[in-house]
């Protein structure tokens, strides 16, 4: 990294480092944090610098301040207030935990400074939860200010417990280092300001051989709103932190280990999936791979670092590593991702053809109401959308149905087969559909890319078609 002109050395100097993001459950309690400064020091031997620590708020944390925000907008003035007591208590005794025996020379000292950020930091949330049930309304603003607290407070926590176990660890205001668009509670990091902010406010850190800390899924737009990246935006914000500081690698840690074949719930033989493409893992995590945030990938990709998702439970597994290039293995699939809860909007044109201009009609009325569209298939008369976003729903249909007859399923489900030898391998599309001939398939679908074959069926399906996909291909 370090563009003309600049003599930084940056993760990609000399010795290179990582960035390593931490989800809720690996900051979770204070044995999560102790394995997590393990994980940290295990790659400080071994790149001789870094690492950069990106974490999420401890688990259920964001659920917790959203649902404040809830009450407090509503006007439940004491039950929110009880329930930040309990968050406070929680983080309270977590830097406790992590700074409280008194070995060390600076422990009491430490743990003061700590507790009173951690105090600060709940005063403000006490404010503005005040000020919320007298106004008794919440904008995405506020609901940010709110929700960026999680990632605020866990990221103190480890910058702390780090330099208490004798680490250079150092806490960044995350804001100061995402600059997002204005899109509240749903924003984009802009690539070129949060690239120039890293360099100001990470980098020199890096070359001065400390361990930045920061919290995921937080960021601030360029006037210095706080803004979040949308719900598991942590992953993303590791990524992008990866892409712009050009780290040797960004590692997802997290509480499985690794992408899998399948979902385990339903078929416990699935197994780890060691090695995947980027175009693989970008189709995986957008079709409901839970491990990975679908948007992860792209910065990834865009500057061809090395991603890898491990579990912090256990260090020494090999996780899954996403690069460029496919596995070299023969296996016609890579792995299977499924969603539940979908509907499928049909729409029929009321004109006997497909008119010119109605694809566009169609797709518009989805864009004003903000919902986006999984997967598609057409016939001469008619279009059939998956979406997973019922909240308009009702809206759509009536939109639709000004110019179009329309109906709708819910309880439908996508399942999703993935490799990037679908392409080299044509056969082996026939082959899937052919595995499921029992199972009614609603939709079906092969896109450019040709890396995946996405079925729609109803829900109660799932699990038996998983079944059989599996053992066709996986075991
Ligand atoms: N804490 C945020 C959430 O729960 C972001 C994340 O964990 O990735 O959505
Ligand atoms: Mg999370």
């Amino acid at each position: 990294m370090g563009g003309a002109g600049s003599s930084s050395a940056g993760l990609r100097g000399g010795r290179r480092g990582v960035v390593q993001k931490f989800g809720g459950t690996s900051v979770a309690d204070p044995d999560a944090i102790r394995r997590l400064i393990d994980i940290a020091r295990a790659a400080r031997a071994r790149d001789g610098r870094g690492p950069v620590i990106v974490v999420s708020a401890m688990s259920q944390v964001t659920d917790a301040l959203l649902a404040v925000t809830e009450e407090a907008g509503a006007s439940r003035a004491e039950s929110a207030l009880a329930q930040v007591e309990h968050l406070r208590r929680r983080h309270l005794e977590t830097a406790q935990a992590l700074l409280g025996d008194h070995a060390g020379p600076d422990a009491p000292a430490a743990l003061a400074a700590l507790a009173a950020q951690i105090n600060q930091q709940f005063e403000e949330l006490v404010a503005v939860v005040k000020t919320l049930a007298v106004l008794r309304e919440v904008s995405a603003r506020t609901r940010d200010v709110i929700a960026a607290m999680g990632e605020l407070l866990s990221s103190r926590i480890v910058a702390a417990a780090l330099v208490y176990a004798g680490l250079p660890g150092e806490w960044v205001d995350a804001r100061r280092a995402i600059v997002t668009d204005g899109n509240h509670t749903r924003a984009m990091p802009l690539m070129p300001e949060t690239t120039a902010a890293l360099r100001t406010a990470v980098l020199p850190l890096v070359d001065a051989d400390r361990i930045p800390v920061l919290g995921g899924f937080v960021g601030a737009t360029v006037e210095g709103h706080t803004t979040t990246l949308g719900r598991g935006g942590s992953d993303y914000s590791g990524a992008v932190v990866g892409a712009g500081l050009g780290a040797a690698e960004i590692q997802i840690w997290t509480d499985v280990d690794g992408m899998l074949t399948g979902d385990p719930r339903v078929v416990p033989a699935s197994r780890l999936v060691p090695r995947l493409s980027f175009g693989e893992a970008a189709e995986l995590a957008y079709f409901g791979a839970k491990v990975l945030h679908p948007s992860t990938i792209f910065p990834a990709m865009e500057r061809n670092i090395p991603v890898r998702i491990l579990n912090s439970r256990k260090p020494d597994g090999g996780g899954t590593l996403i690069t460029a290039e496919a596995a070299a293995d023969g296996d016609p699939l890579t792995a299977m991702a499924a969603k539940s809860g979908l509907t499928v909007v049909d729409i029929t044109s009321s004109r006997m053809l497909m008119a010119y201009g109605f694809l566009r009609k169609v797709f518009e009325v989805f864009e004003r109401f903000e919902t986006s569209v999984d997967v598609v298939t057409t016939s001469e008369v008619s279009v059939s959308v998956t979406v997973d976003d019922r909240r308009h729903l009702e809206g759509i249909v009536d939109a639709l149905s000004e110019f179009a007859s329309v109906s709708s399923e819910p309880g439908m489900a996508l399942l999703c087969a993935v490799g990037d030898r679908l392409r080299a391998e044509p056969g082996t599309g026939a082959r899937v559909i052919r595995v499921l001939e029992e199972v009614p398939l609603r939709m079906i679908s092969q896109a450019a890319s040709r890396r995946n074959i996405t079925v729609i069926l109803r829900e109660a399906d799932l699990p038996h078609a998983m079944h059989r996909l599996h053992e066709e291909f996986f075991t």
